[in-house]
């Protein structure tokens, strides 16, 4: 009888690739900065609270760009506000990921046309992932934009492609 014979006849041998297992690991422990802008933001720390229960998700809040996975950008973002977030995310290690919540983020929402000091949506200034629409967003759009994002990542490939 060799070696290895019934060695991998159990049911919790789990064969994948390397590149699916460390999407998984990315996708599943996604650690949010932890900022928000304005009342889109109350949606926000609704969706961190005991009813809808981020953390099963893996998303958890981390005060500091440096420990951050995602960016969600939550609330009205005026001009004062923008190069502050610029450099937050010019922080975040990569891979990093941008969720714009809610219409002010996504495209200056109601300051669209008279707001002189508000951004026209926060993707002039970082690239954004995944656009969660709303004004402002319930906390249940909010999750299916992480799950949007966790499938994004699920997808990607671990090798950079040369242009
Ligand atoms: S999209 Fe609406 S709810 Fe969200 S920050 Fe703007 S005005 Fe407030």
């Amino acid at each position: 009888m060799g070696l290895l014979d019934r060695q991998f006849n159990n049911s919790n041998v789990i064969i994948t690739s390397m590149e699916n297992l460390l999407n998984w690991a990315r996708l599943s422990s996604l650690w949010q900065m932890q900022f928000g802008l304005a009342c889109c933001a109350i949606e926000m720390m609704a969706a961190a609270a005991s009813h809808y229960d981020f953390d099963r998700f893996g998303v958890i809040p981390r005060a500091t760009p440096r420990q951050s996975d995602v960016m969600i950008v939550a609330g009205t973002v005026t001009l004062k506000m923008a190069s502050r977030i610029k450099r937050l995310y010019d922080q975040m290690s990569e891979p990093r990921y941008v969720v714009s919540m809610g219409s002010c983020s996504n495209c200056g929402g109601p300051y669209w046309e008279h707001g002189y000091h508000v951004l026209k949506g926060v993707d002039r200034v970082i690239p954004v992932d995944v656009y969660v629409p709303g004004c402002p967003p319930r906390p249940e759009a909010l999750m299916e934009g992480i799950i949007k994002l966790q499938e994004k990542i699920r997808r990607e490939s671990l090798v950079k492609k040369s242009a």
